[in-house]
C-alpha cells in the first residue's frame, strides 16, 4: 500500500491511494494520468447548470419584450450554431422554460 502523487490529464496534481501488486499500481498510474481529477469530472455537470442571477435578468428582458415569442425563436435559432457553448445553451433553454411555465 503506497500513496503516489499523480498529474491527471487536466494538470491537476494529487495523491492517490493505490493498491495491488506492483504491475497492477503501474497500470492504474498510467490510467490515471489519462483522466481528469475527481474534482473536474465534477465539474462540467456543474457548469451546464446556469447561473440563477442570469436566468432571471435574462426572464426579465424577455417578459419586456414587446414581441417575446419572436425573441425566443431568435435565441433558439441563434443556439442551433455549432460554436455556441454548453454553457450558453442551457442557459437559454432555461429561461425560455421558466417564461413558458409562468404563461
Ligand atoms: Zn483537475
Amino acid at each position: 500500500m503506497a500513496k503516489y502523487a499523480i498529474t491527471n490529464s487536466c494538470g491537476h496534481s494529487r495523491s492517490y491511494q493505490l493498491y495491488g501488486p506492483g504491475k497492477d499500481r503501474e497500470r492504474k498510474t498510467a490510467w490515471l494520468r489519462t483522466v481528469p481529477c475527481p474534482d473536474c469530472k465534477e465539474a462540467p455537470a456543474a457548469e451546464a447548470k446556469p447561473d440563477e442571477a442570469l436566468v432571471a435578468r435574462y426572464l426579465e428582458s424577455l417578459r419586456a419584450d414587446p414581441d417575446p415569442e419572436g425573441a425566443i425563436r431568435d435565441l433558439l435559432a441563434e443556439m442551433q450554431g455549432p460554436d455556441v457553448p454548453e454553457h450558453k445553451r442551457a442557459l437559454a433553454l432555461a429561461v425560455i422554460d421558466r417564461y413558458r411555465e409562468a404563461v
